[in-house]
């Protein structure tokens, strides 16, 4: 359907507001307009409202089927990804997820099981039509001697097709060892990734935050949290790290995800804390499927009683940043997933209600983290750009976010790509 080169128009397709601020058109009340898109040399050469465009000579009427420009997903965790069949979480629980990796990376992360399961999980983000990712990496020692160099392999072998950022992950105990964290940050720097921990409530918090805050200034990095991935209301490392930020005159991006016990928490303490992210420019990412997965598990078989995400809403009406994301893939934080960021965003739709109104939330699986990643260009459809975009069969929000769109057409430069999810047999060897 879609041509294999040159120059071509898709005609009559369905186009969100919040994905393509340069196209002037009456937007419905679910924020969509019909529109012509001009593709030349795989980029956008033009895009006009459907009922002021030209007629283009051999345009392919698309008949109002939903396109979106291709997905970023900035918080991932590829290293840890498919792990299950040989480390289930015997529990389904935040510990038991916690020791289950622990286990198997110490015994099974060498640089080739940690790289044909990365590979393998850009392969299935890729068919579902993501664009650019970050992907935690577990940091431990001396698993960052071993995940950082293939890292920095797959993103070359993945340049152009996925672009590929990668931030350390280590608990933040891990930053009382100044030298150890030092010599990492200096290894994160060479990779240019970005500098990442897990935070919570430990007595010297603020104080190991300033030395994550001092090496990310010394190395002008950006930053990437976990926070508060509890429903402990007294976990309040999300103002912690605000806090810390505006203290430290920090002029970098900061992301941090989860903040799962602020929706535990009282009024005010809340209202509190939002103050301090705003003012600090912190963005934030919900992980609203391994949310629902770890938290609120009850050891004694009875019911969950909340949904684990943060306060979306509450931030975005502040002005603070707001993503959603895959997070874990088929490993002990959750057994399901294959980084396919519609699912995120149909899951997130329903955990998170982005809808009635849908507003700009798609924003949220698109041009919000691809400004947090410094993507220019990427999550927005736009004339001059390139031609990276996904044809659903939806035409209206009820279509798209009901069926799996396992047909969806993702486009590339300009090119309909081969959407090959890969066999989950291909990974058989490593799991024994
Ligand atoms: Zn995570």
């Amino acid at each position: 359907m879609i041509p294999t080169s040159g120059s071509y128009c898709l005609a009559n397709v369905r186009l969100h507001r919040s994905l393509t601020p340069g196209l002037a058109a009456a937007f419905d009340s679910d924020g969509f307009a019909l529109a012509n898109i001009t593709i030349t040399n795989g980029k956008i050469a033009d895009l006009a409202a459907h009922d002021q465009a030209e007629a283009h000579p051999g345009a392919i009427d698309l008949a109002g089927r939903i396109v979106m420009p291709c997905f970023v997903d900035c918080h991932t965790h590829i290293d840890k990804g498919h792990i299950w069949p040989r480390k289930p979480n015997p529990d389904g629980t935040f510990m038991g997820a916690l020791n289950a990796t622990g286990a198997d990376r110490t015994t099974r992360w060498s640089a080739e099981d940690v790289a044909r399961r990365m590979d393998f999980s850009l392969r299935s983000a890729y068919a579902h039509g993501t664009k650019a990712m970050r992907t935690h990496l577990d940091s431990v020692p001396p698993q960052e001697e071993i995940s950082w160099p293939v890292f920095e392999t797959m993103r070359e072998k993945w340049r152009g097709r996925i672009e590929l950022q990668a931030a350390c992950l280590l608990g933040i105990e891990g930053v009382r060892d100044k030298a150890w964290f030092e010599r990492l940050a200096k290894r994160v720097a060479a990779a240019k990734g970005m500098l990442g921990v897990v935070t919570y409530m430990v007595p010297d918090l603020e104080e190991l935050l300033d030395k994550v805050f001092a090496q990310a200034i010394e190395h002008g990095l950006d930053l990437d949290f976990h926070a508060d991935e509890t429903d402990d209301v007294a976990a309040i490392s999300l103002k912690k790290i605000a806090e810390a930020s505006l203290w430290n005159g920090f002029e970098g991006n900061i992301l941090v995800g989860h903040c799962c016990s602020l929706a535990r928490q009282p009024d005010l303490e809340v209202l509190d804390t939002l103050d301090k992210v705003a003012k600090a420019r912190l963005a934030v990412v919900s992980l609203p499927m391994c949310n629902l997965y770890l938290q609120d598990r009850r050891s004694d078989h009875t019911t969950p009683r909340w949904r684990g995400v943060t306060l979306l809403h509450e931030m975005k009406a502040r002005g603070i940043k707001v993503a959603v994301a895959s997070d874990n893939t088929r490993d002990p934080f959750y057994a399901y997933g294959d980084l396919d960021m519609l699912e995120v965003y149909r899951m997130a739709t329903r955990i998170l209600h982005f809808d009635h109104p849908v507003g700009d939330w798609p924003k949220a699986v698109a041009a919000t983290p691809a400004e947090v990643m410094r993507l220019d260009g990427a999550g927005t459809l736009a004339v001059g750009g390139s031609a990276d975009f996904i044809v659903f069969r939806g035409r209206s929000w009820t279509e798209l976010l009901s069926r799996p769109e396992s047909d969806r057409i993702v486009v590339r430069d300009g090119r309909a790509i081969e959407r090959q999810l890969p066999d989950y047999a291909e990974l058989d060897e490593l799991m024994v």
